[in-house]
């Protein structure tokens, strides 16, 4: 099967009552150990990227990597732009064979939000690429640290907005988006403090929209929440910050461990990715996405 579009991959999610796990894949590692990990569980995966791993030239090597990597296993794969801030970034990711792509104007107000994604829609909907959007807004850094987490590395941005039901049917008649990213308490990063979700918010967005809902932040959410979000109809959930910390942070063991710096890169990896992939293997188990293919 390898690849298919984002909104048939979606539509299944929903009908099966299950979400797609999306996880950002800046490198070959982390692609590679997505599409295995998923195929060895059965799982469509969506492997994405976000704008900075696929700056300038970088764009080449990021989608080469990730096709090479979705045609060497027969679980579905989709290979999506995840956050990306402007047009032409979609556009240009739309013309090298992505998949799907993701317009994030959520932090502008209602109306270029909507215009924006909405000529999104219009440049790449007649090559049938699905196009998700954010309404309302997940906030980025460490949730529950007094400065926000500044050493996050992330753009440090706490204002999150919850997108309100009343708003949604509105953008999905302007801009005929593919996928909604809903901010109903999660945020991106790290959180300190456990997040509590809005579930009968969550509730009311899936009563005003049949368009697949995205649960962004999804690192560090607690399983029972994630669990509750996906029976209330989330049907994509985002990964990231999990596989860098399980990675990162076993590298940096490995590494004190061992003492010198001159080891060679295929043996000090395969602690690191080990982790990420037990990280992969959990996040698909909690999705309900295993056994499907
Ligand atoms: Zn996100």
């Amino acid at each position: 099967m390898a690849i298919v579009s984002f909104q048939e991959m979606l539509a299944d999610a929903q009908k099966r009552h299950y979400a797609v796990p999306m996880f950002d894949v800046s490198n070959t590692t982390m692609m590679r150990s997505a599409v295995e990990v998923a195929q060895e569980m059965g799982s469509p995966i969506i492997l994405a990227s976000l704008p900075l791993d696929i700056d300038g030239a970088s764009l080449g090597y990021w989608f080469n990597s990730a096709f090479y990597a979705a045609k060497q296993v027969s679980v579905p794969v989709c290979l999506h732009l995840d956050h990306a801030l402007d047009i032409a970034t979609c556009t240009k990711c739309a013309d090298i064979g992505y998949q799907s792509v993701m317009l994030d104007a959520s932090a502008k107000e209602f109306a270029e939000n909507s215009s924006l994604c909405a000529e999104v829609v219009r440049m790449v909907h007649d090559r049938g690429i699905g196009v998700e959007a954010e309404l309302g807004h997940v906030a980025s850094g460490i949730t529950g640290a007094a400065d926000g987490g500044s050493e996050n590395g992330m753009l440090k941005d706490a204002n999150t907005v919850l997108t309100e039901p009343d708003s949604v049917v509105r953008f999905i008649e302007e801009t005929h988006v593919d996928a909604l990213a809903v901010s109903i308490g999660t945020t991106h990063g790290v959180y300190i403090s456990a997040p509590k979700l809005d579930i009968p918010r969550l509730k009311k967005l899936r009563q005003v929209t049949d368009v697949p809902l995205v649960l962004h932040g999804g690192s560090g959410t607690p399983a029972d929440q994630l669990q509750e979000a996906i029976a209330e109809g989330i049907a994509k959930v985002n990964i990231y910050s999990e596989l860098t910390a399980a990675w990162n942070t076993t590298m940096r063991d490995f590494l004190n461990k061992r003492g010198q710096m001159t080891c060679w890169f295929a043996v000090a990896c395969a602690e690191p990715d080990a982790a990420m992939r037990e990280r992969m293997r959990e996040k698909m188990h909690l999705f309900g996405s295993t056994g499907k293919y």
